[in-house]
């Protein structure tokens, strides 16, 4: 008897490149047939869903098992697929925390895309792109998204603010003290796109937080009375945006 494989969290789901539709078929990477095949034990028959980012979320029958690989064959589309709000997360990485924490976090709170800075304090030299991406498929799977959030490479904020795009709002998070309160700076703005930007363990040197209050796109706020370490602030703000701007409020 066939089944829909399951795990803990639910549903078998699997990221593809592949275009997914009635009949096509897909062959899944070495890495998910493994799973599939020596993890889940899924045999010929059984169901998984896959999505690509594009063609919504579809139920795939395992057509063909082989030793080491297996044949999806697409049998029916399970959902439309919907994008997440245009929101990008550009954070300082900090050493303490992982990026793969904050990869997958930021993944679950829906981000369209993650972008690491480096800032004048920045301690972290390196971000591993492969190891982000990978975490983002993991999060976005199990968080039965329909896309997987794009991954910038490390660049630093003074260029990445020269090339910003004019019609892109920055929600600068900033622990100066007086920057207004972030509910009500978001207030009566548009919804998207936007971007969060969080520094890192020292915050931002003061001739960079002044360079980017004098941006035009920029919108300084306050995350309260505290100071948040880097990926608190960051989850917070992303938090904060999607329940008063993002695809938090129904609908
Ligand atoms: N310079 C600070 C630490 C910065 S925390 C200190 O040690 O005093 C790292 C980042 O988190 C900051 O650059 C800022 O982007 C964000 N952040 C932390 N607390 C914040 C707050 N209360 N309001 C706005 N942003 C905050």
């Amino acid at each position: 008897m066939s089944a829909e494989l399951t795990e803990p969290g639910g549903k078998v789901r699997l990221f593809v490149e592949a275009d997914l539709g009635i009949g096509l078929r897909v062959v899944p990477s070495d890495g998910q047939a493994h799973y599939l095949l020596h993890v889940m034990r899924a045999k010929a028959g059984d169901h998984v869903r896959l999505f690509n980012g594009r063609d919504g979320e579809w139920r795939a029958r395992l057509a063909e098992v082989g030793k080491r690989n297996c044949v999806l064959e697409c049998e029916a589309q399970t959902a439309p697929q919907r994008a997440v709000p245009d929101l990008w997360l550009v954070f300082a990485p900090v050493k303490k925390t992982p990026a793969d924490y904050l990869t997958q976090k930021a993944t679950e709170l829906g981000v369209s895309r993650l972008q690491p800075v480096n800032t004048r304090r920045t301690i972290v030299a390196r971000v591993n792109l492969e190891r982000m991406r990978a975490n983002a498929i993991e999060a976005a799977e199990q968080s039965d998204r329909l896309s997987v959030p794009d991954i910038g490479e490390l660049t630093e904020l003074e260029k990445l603010l020269a090339g910003w795009p004019a019609n892109r709002r920055l929600l600068f998070c900033d622990e100066g003290g007086d920057a207004r309160p972030i509910a009500e700076a978001l207030n009566g703005t548009g919804t998207e796109p936007w971007a969060v930007l969080t520094g890192p363990e020292g915050g931002f040197d003061p001739q960079e937080r002044a360079r980017v209050h004098a941006l035009p796109f920029v919108v300084p706020v306050s995350l309260g009375p505290r100071i948040l370490r880097a990926d608190t602030a960051a989850l917070a703000a992303l938090t904060v945006w999607q329940a008063l701007r993002g695809d938090w409020r129904g609908g």
